[in-house]
């Protein structure tokens, strides 16, 4: 078979440990799944989960020990950061039971669910889509991803984000209103999960702006930590 034009480049992540990469296949997120988060955005409580999709193109994969540049995005005058832990699916499947997520799971990484926040709150008032807010180029920074077997006791893992070496989130995994098991079992009801499909499972409370030259530094305990600077 030959194509009109050459198919663009896979996009992948980073394995520690491996010199071989996770291909990525979509972006999944999570919304409101930190409970002091859902609040700081005017809801309260527990929700089902919802969900809203990136392109896979949209990750910005950071390789480990280096930092990697952000463009300061069009359209926007409120980029906001949402520190999350990214779950990276191995094997896929259709109404995967919580119970049974772990055997899809192939790693995790750290990941910024960068948001053009104004936008994102300008088509919700509307009863838009998201998709500009959320699913813009370059909206994924992600680290290296590690295997699920070494990173540790991730379901009660700190997380937390600084930027220009000041506190801006910082919570804990075990905090998620849905947590990972749940998660799968939820998304593989909607969507058949494919190898190489990561989700990025919600952030926690503190969500703020950046602005260009800020340095972000996020991390997940246990896993390798993510740097990122606005161009
Ligand atoms: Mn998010």
């Amino acid at each position: 078979m030959t194509y009109v034009f050459p198919p663009a480049t896979v996009p992948s992540v980073p394995v520690l440990g491996t010199p071989e990469r996770f291909p990525v296949h979509r972006i999944y997120c999570v919304g409101r799944n930190y409970e002091d988060h859902a609040k700081e955005m005017g809801f309260t409580g527990r929700e089902p989960p919802f969900f809203f999709l990136k392109p896979a193109d949209a990750i910005v994969p950071v390789e480990a020990g280096t930092t990697s540049t952000i463009p300061y995005p069009s359209l926007t005058k409120n980029l906001h950061h949402e520190i999350e832990l990214v779950v990276a699916i191995g094997v896929g499947g259709a109404n995967i039971q919580a119970a049974d997520a772990h055997r899809h799971i192939f790693g995790y990484a750290v990941g910024l669910d960068m948001t053009r926040r104004d936008l994102q709150t300008d088509m919700k008032k509307q009863g838009r889509p998201w998709c500009i807010g959320k699913g813009y180029d370059a909206s994924a920074p992600i680290g290296p991803i590690t295997p699920a077997a070494n990173a540790g006791n991730i379901a009660q893992a700190g997380l937390w984000l600084q930027v220009n070496g000041a506190d801006r989130q910082r919570s804990n995994v075990g905090k998620l209103i849905w947590n990972i098991g749940e998660i799968i079992e939820h998304l593989s009801a909607a969507w058949e999960l494919q190898p190489g499909d990561l989700i990025y499972t919600g952030t926690p409370e503190g969500v703020a702006a950046v602005v260009s030259g800020d340095d972000m530094v996020g991390g997940v305990d246990g896993l390798e930590s993510l740097t990122i600077t606005v161009a």
